[in-house]
């Protein structure tokens, strides 16, 4: 049998990117996103094309009701869940200076990024000890899509690298609690990505980039981080629980 794979917010974008890698590499999958079933109908055909069984798990990351939902549809569905992609994230609505940012943009921002991400993989760890516990040979894995944000200081958007400095720890502290059942935790770390969420800083990184801001000189597409996270859900990662994978075409190495 396929195995199963949940992608938050994998119906456009890097989310997009991983789910399709997944389909094409023999994953049956569980795609979350907010949109309306209509809305992203195109995306999820395009994905069952590519031979995968696909279901749509509607619902808010941010919160606590749609994550158990979201478990539960993939427990009735499938019955069984072995990979966990927490990809869904946001930037904060508008890029403030820290010494101006509200309180209003941090709870969104960290409640999506980080609670979000944290609690559902507590609710998906839980169910992948049970099935570890049932059959040894159950193989399951969990992936966080942080970002350099979780290290490089960005001072108009504070909430976003502390809620990537977060997912980093809760990375760390997920791959330490299930070592014993063996199922790995990793932390994928994207650079400059061309979606939806940087379309509004396009020139701005175009300029960047064209003046070396990364060592590979282009930007980085879903696909790049689809694939990275592909490898690491196929098991070619085993014995590297906790470790980050850098996909940012070389931009936080450090340069003289
Ligand atoms: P995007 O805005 O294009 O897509 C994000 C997806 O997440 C969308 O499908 C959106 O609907 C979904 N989403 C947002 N809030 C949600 C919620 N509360 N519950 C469920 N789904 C929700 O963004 P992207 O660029 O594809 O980003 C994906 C992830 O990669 C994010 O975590 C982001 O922080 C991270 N990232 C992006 C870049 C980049 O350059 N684009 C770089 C580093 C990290």
């Amino acid at each position: 049998m396929k195995r199963v794979a949940l992608i938050t917010g994998g119906t456009r974008g890097i989310g997009f990117g991983i789910a399709t890698q997944l389909a094409k590499d023999g994953f049956n999958l569980a795609v979350n996103g907010t949109r309306p079933e209509e809305a992203v109908q195109a995306a999820i055909d395009e994905l069952k094309a590519l031979g995968a069984t696909v279901i749509y798990c509607r619902g808010s990351i941010a919160s606590s009701a749609d994550r158990k939902n979201m478990i539960s549809s993939v427990r009735e569905h499938y019955g069984a869940l072995h990979i966990l992609v927490n990809n869904a994230g946001i930037a904060p609505r508008e890029r403030k200076d820290i010494l101006d940012a509200t309180e209003e943009s941090y709870d969104e921002v960290m409640t999506t990024n980080l609670k979000g991400c944290y609690f559902l993989t507590q609710q998906a760890a839980n169910w992948m000890i049970e099935q570890k516990q049932n059959d040894t040979a159950f193989s399951g894995c969990i992936i966080n899509v942080s970002s350099i944000s979780a290290t490089v200081a960005s001072v108009n958007r504070g909430e976003y690298c502390l809620s990537k400095a977060g997912l980093s720890m809760a990375t760390q502290l997920f791959a330490v609690r299930l070592g014993e059942f063996n199922i790995p935790v990793y932390e994928v770390r994207p650079g400059i990505i061309r979606t939806d969420m940087t379309a509004g800083v396009k020139e701005k990184y175009d300029k960047l980039i064209g003046e070396g801001l990364c060592v590979q000189q282009r930007w980085g597409e879903p696909e790049d981080v689809g694939k990275v996270v592909a490898a690491l859900a196929k098991g070619d990662f085993l014995y590297s629980t906790g470790q980050v994978i850098m996909a940012d075409g070389g931009m936080t190495i450090p340069r003289l």
